[in-house]
């Protein structure tokens, strides 16, 4: 498959009351980084992150983040240092209206980790607003299933982790976060919904 098209007057009916986008954290607005980043310097934007969420902003959407965070529950990372990674992504990306990260470790069978529902539920309380809502903007089959989950559209924008069954399960695909926000945009203002991304390279595991 060269090209997938996803359109649907349901969807564009959702995305007409959006009232809050979420993003995934890591490979969505920022690099990720190998082994649990626990150092704000390290902190690297993708390229039109920072355009793309000022956008939501003028256009009046309160924005958070909802992240998975277990290297904190694997002993790797601690709060504060998660937390000071966070603060620089604000600083250089945001600032969002805000955050939400799962400390947890799988074996922990929380309730927030994605693909579970309990971070964006808790984003969209924070935000006041109902979470189907709101949008949730990430780059592998867990955010997408997190939204469902949570009764939120989700918007898989391929990283180079993302698998193949990742954007062939996925209700809406954009090809950068700028087409993402274009998505959320025009479905706001009632315009119908069809986006085509091109397939990343086959993979069959993640790295
Ligand atoms: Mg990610
Ligand atoms: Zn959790």
């Amino acid at each position: 498959m060269a090209c997938g098209v996803r359109a649907g007057r349901a969807l564009a009916r959702r995305l007409r009351d959006v009232r809050a986008v979420l993003f995934d954290r890591d490979d969505t607005l920022i690099r990720d980084v190998p082994r649990y980043n626990g150092d704000p310097t390290l902190v690297q934007p993708i390229p039109g992150a920072a355009e793309a969420v000022g956008r939501l902003r003028a256009a009046g959407l309160p924005t958070g983040v909802v992240s998975n965070q277990s290297g904190i529950g694997r002993g790797f990372v601690s709060h504060m240092q998660v937390q000071r990674v966070n603060a620089r992504v604000d600083a250089l990306v945001g600032p969002f209206d805000t955050w939400q990260y799962c400390p947890h470790a799988p074996a922990d069978a929380c309730t927030c980790r994605k693909p579970a529902p309990g971070l964006v539920v808790r984003a969209a309380r924070a935000l006041g607003v109902e979470p189907h809502h709101t949008v949730l903007i990430g780059d592998i089959g867990t955010d997408v299933r997190a939204a469902r989950a949570a009764g939120a559209v989700g918007i898989l924008v391929p990283s180079p982790r993302t698998l193949p069954a990742e954007v062939r399960e996925a209700p809406l695909v954009a090809r950068s976060l700028g087409d993402a926000v274009d998505l959320v945009l025009a479905g706001l203002a009632g315009a119908g919904v069809a986006t085509a991304v091109a397939a990343p390279a086959a993979r069959t595991a993640r790295p």
